[in-house]
């Protein structure tokens, strides 16, 4: 009866955003949901959770951790951002399952909770620096104790031109800082759109204590670029959105290259990798600090996640005073995390504690697929987005 019925990723166009939820269900009709997290890409993720499903079919649901071996080893090749996307969405699935099988939340199988709330910070992205103030000061009131602003763009449109970039960004944190005080924890994330130079120039404008992270200045697949930014400043980094397994977590780690773990539980492994890496970042005194752009099951899962490990600092929310993004649309969500001010309230309810309206999203207009901005220098060369 515990054995694995279907396996089925279901596209949902949800706010803004693409959601790729995926659909556990074994033989005696229980099921689960999952979310993977490889935003924009989702029909490619979708086709490696058909596969998967192939052979995971017929096989024991409760067996979470060989099922996570099985399919990162079941090709040749090794890993890949599409094939950890949607392991993860399948493992949260089961972890869900698994939970509801025994009547327990899922921190419960997680090792138990080590806090009664988890932690948030939230975000200011107006693009003008009165209305971040104005936004900041709301968070605050609202009892936030961090906050993350965006860097400032040449044109909001598709043109980044990164020395207007950061000259304009290191003007406005001055302001915000001066603004909040030393009491609030304030952090930029520049979606990786500079250069070792450029980021290095973006430090050296900033005074010392204006800002207590910087996320992701630059492109992450060269561990050693950042060892080389290490050295020319020694601003705090927050890297990891982007890991799609423990291997690609651990140079990071285990050379000090990140200070927060931006970890994706949605995009890592689900909650069988990110355990992995949690336990590898205490080692080092690293804190996790999650990212969770998605939907109310990738929130659900950082928050069980947030719960079970004791190295922990702010969860990413998208569910703020100042942000109207949709993404967690209680129409087609009926039953999801609950806040008190800035803070996840741990659930109680067995498995996540979430509940998707299927039929909802099923009988939705066909997805529209979501292409994030391409976005190009002012001579026409393609920078990132
Ligand atoms: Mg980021």
């Amino acid at each position: 009866m515990t054995k694995i019925a279907s396996i089925e990723p279901l596209l949902a166009r949800v706010g803004i955003r693409n959601q790729l939820l995926v659909k556990v269900v074994t033989e005696d009709g229980l099921y689960g949901w999952g979310e993977s997290g490889l935003s924009a890409r989702e029909r490619s993720v979708a086709a490696t959770v058909e596969h998967f499903a192939d052979f995971l079919v017929g096989q024991d649901s409760r067996q979470i951790g060989r099922i996570w071996q099985e399919c990162y080893r079941s090709q040749y090749f090794e890993g890949g951002r599409v094939f950890t996307a949607a392991m993860s969405a399948i493992d949260i699935a089961l972890y869900d399952l698994l939970g509801k099988r025994l009547g327990v939340p899922v921190y419960q199988l997680l090792g138990g909770r080590q806090r009664d709330t988890v932690p948030s910070f939230g975000s200011c992205t107006a693009d003008n620096i009165d209305e971040n103030l104005a936004h900041a000061r709301q968070l605050i009131d609202a009892g936030w104790d961090c906050i993350r602003v965006v860097p400032s763009y040449y044109d909001r449109g598709t043109v980044f031109e990164p020395r207007r970039s950061i000259a304009r960004t290191a003007r406005d944190l001055v302001t915000v800082r001066e603004a909040i005080g030393n009491e609030i924890v304030l952090g930029i994330d520049y979606h990786h759109r500079l250069s070792v130079a450029e980021t290095a120039s973006f430090c050296g404008m900033l005074p010392s204590g204006t800002l207590d992270f910087l996320e992701e200045p630059i492109r992450c697949e060269t561990p050693e670029a950042y060892a080389a930014l290490r050295r020319l400043t020694d601003m705090p980094f927050a890297v990891g959105e982007e890991f799609a397994s423990k291997w690609q977590a651990a140079p990071y780690v285990e050379q000090g290259l990140t200070q927060y773990m931006r970890l994706d539980i949605c995009n890592i492994g689900g909650f069988t990798e990110a355990l992995k890496v949690a336990g590898w970042c205490e080692r080092h005194y690293i804190d996790l600090m999650p990212h969770n752009p998605l939907g109310p099951v990738c929130t659900a899962a950082s928050v069980h996640l947030g719960a079970a490990v004791p190295n922990f600092s702010w969860l990413e929310t998208r569910q703020t005073p100042v942000e109207e993004l949709g993404f967690h649309d209680p129409h087609l969500f009926p039953v999801q995390m609950r806040m008190e001010g800035s803070v996840y309230v741990v659930p109680d309810a067995p498995g996540l504690g979430i509940e998707v309206n299927e039929e909802a999203i099923r009988s939705a207009d066909a997805p529209q697929h979501v292409e994030p901005p391409h976005l190009r220098r002012p001579d026409g060369s393609v920078t990132n987005w």
